[in-house]
């Protein structure tokens, strides 16, 4: 007979969920750690930037809940869960660098607060992260609370707003202390949004390691975690 689901003959994928405001180095560390233990990794916030980069491209009002949420409900949104070539495209546009620019970033807060886009985007993440072997590294904002409450371990990553906005800025390449300055402001801003949406928003899982990298090297912040991967399998 075939199996359906998790079991004692097929166990459920390994999935270790990493939360954190933009900036607290979730993505550098979530796949060094999915590189180090051979698991598959998933950035959910480049699912909400690819749609969030079609929107402007069509000229979508980002406040236009229904069609954004067809939009969701639609598109072709392909993403690649192999940590050392996360692609992602959507309708067949590789949009793997756009979906990192500033006017990306400053809108995509207002398209994953529509609950429909929302609903949408989580189902396909469930999707992926049920057919990830033997397991996968998921970061975002919810995943331990609602992608995958049941993930064996959960790490919640934060740091000062001000070394948030440093790694920010020498990302997009822009180290003087206006760019830095302005990077600041819009991290705030996006983090207010983030937290404060009605639709899963942003928040510690009660049962998360919580860690904060503020004075720590992403090398660092990887050995605990992998640490904690590997107590959790045995
Ligand atoms: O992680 P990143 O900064 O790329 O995420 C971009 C945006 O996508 C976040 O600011 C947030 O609005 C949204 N997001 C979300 N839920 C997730 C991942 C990202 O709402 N699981």
């Amino acid at each position: 007979m075939q199996q359906s689901g998790p079991g004692p003959d097929n166990p459920a994928p390994l999935v270790v969920a990493v939360d954190g405001p933009g900036g607290s180095g979730k993505s550098t560390v979530a796949r060094a750690v999915a590189r180090r233990l051979g698991l598959r990794y998933l950035d959910t916030g480049a699912m909400y930037r690819a749609l969030t980069w079609l929107a402007l491209e069509r000229r979508v009002d980002v406040e236009d809940a229904e069609t954004l949420s067809e939009m969701a409900e639609q598109v072709l949104l392909c993403i690649d869960t192999d940590p050392d070539a996360p692609a992602i495209t959507i309708d067949g546009v590789d949009v793997t660098e756009p979906i990192r620019t500033r006017s990306v970033t400053n809108a995509v807060s207002a398209v994953s607060a529509v609950p429909a886009v929302r609903r949408e985007l989580v189902r396909r993440q469930r999707e992926l992260v049920t057919a990830a072997e033997p397991g996968i590294v998921v970061e975002g904002r919810d995943i331990g609370t609602v992608v995958a409450p049941d993930a064996q371990v959960k790490l919640f990553l934060t740091a000062s707003t001000a070394v948030r906005a440093l790694r920010r800025s020498a990302e997009l390449g822009e180290q003087n202390d206006d760019a830095v300055a302005r990077t600041h402001s819009e991290l705030e801003r996006r983090d207010t949004l983030d937290s404060g949406r009605s639709a899963s928003p942003l928040v510690q899982p009660e049962d998360a390691l919580v860690i904060d990298s503020t004075t720590m090297a992403a090398d660092e912040v990887a050995d605990i975690i992998v640490a904690r991967v590997t107590e959790a399998r045995v």
